[in-house]
């Protein structure tokens, strides 16, 4: 197991070495790494990779990668975006990015910006830095860091090239985050035919099905855990702020329970089409219609 990882973070390694060698890098990446401080790492090695200007990049030698492996390369910006104590991206902060990247690099031919906390950027703060994506300058390559990609908005996500330290089973792929998030909209909803639909979905597969709970009961889970207070990273932020803003914490338990007992029928398969209709009368029930 620690070979296969170790393999993968080398693939990985070495796809941004080649990707910038043929001088076809992306102006927008981001890395997905649960460990911050390993994803950071990461990042800074691409920016390193980009400014270099000897062959195997990073060589090593240039005066760029001496500078980018030392932390001062004028052109490399790194930034966590939080001010005022906040833990938040500020969006003031992506606001002087987005100024800051016309003006032309110091000393390279790229200028290489690595925002962090990539997690903790709402809604706002994406949509500033999709407005610079969308049309970025040519020396400009941008790289997000976060610890998960289900936290950016998929009009972000479709402006980047991913680059995952999770494995395989870690990944929540497109189509799964598609569906929790469909089936949470359905919840908030009063529209039955709605829950019915998409619950319809995903409850016709039993390996889908069990995915798609696990996923609903942490984003319950979360939500609850929101509501008491805490402040951490959440895989499904919007739809966790959603439940817990609109949600009892009696009925955020009961759809836990809800999501429990359906994994457990679906292991002792149960025919399916009752489990939609078993599972829309118990949603009901928990949110008290
Ligand atoms: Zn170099």
């Amino acid at each position: 197991m620690i070979n296969d990882v170790q393999t993968k973070i080398e693939q990985l390694y070495s796809r941004v070495s080649s990707t910038v060698e043929q001088g076809a890098f992306p102006h927008g990446v981001l890395v997905e790494c649960q460990n911050e401080h390993e994803g950071e790492l990461f990042a800074r090695f691409i920016a390193n990779c980009l400014v270099c200007r000897g062959q195997n990049k990073p060589c090593g030698v240039c005066q760029d990668c001496i500078k980018a492996q030392g932390k001062g390369h004028p052109d490399i910006y790194e930034t966590d975006g939080k001010r005022k104590k906040s833990n938040t991206f500020s969006v003031d902060e992506v606001r002087d990015i987005r100024e800051n990247a016309f003006i032309v690099p110091n000393e390279s031919d790229k200028k290489i910006y690595i925002l962090k906390n990539g997690q903790n950027m709402n809604e706002q703060a994406q949509n500033a830095i999709l407005k610079i994506l969308e049309e970025p300058p040519s020396y400009v390559f941008f790289i997000i860091v976060t610890t998960s990609k289900s936290t950016m908005l998929e009009t972000v996500l479709s402006r980047v090239q991913v680059f995952s330290f999770l494995s395989e089973e870690e990944q929540v792929t497109d189509k799964e985050m598609a569906i929790v998030k469909n089936m949470v909209s359905a919840i908030l909803s009063v529209n039955e035919i709605e829950l019915m639909e998409q619950t319809a979905v995903f409850l016709k597969n039993n390996q889908l099905a069990k995915t798609i709970l696990e996923l609903l009961t942490e984003v319950f889970r979360d939500a609850l855990v929101k509501k008491s207070g805490f402040v951490r990273k959440f895989r499904f932020m919007e739809e966790t702020e959603k439940l817990s803003n609109k949600l009892t914490a009696k009925s955020l338990m009961q759809l836990i329970t809800v999501c429990d007992d359906l994994i457990n029928s679906i292991e002792r398969n149960c025919n399916n089409n009752l489990l939609v209709v078993r599972m829309c009368y118990e949603i009901k029930r928990a949110m008290g219609r």
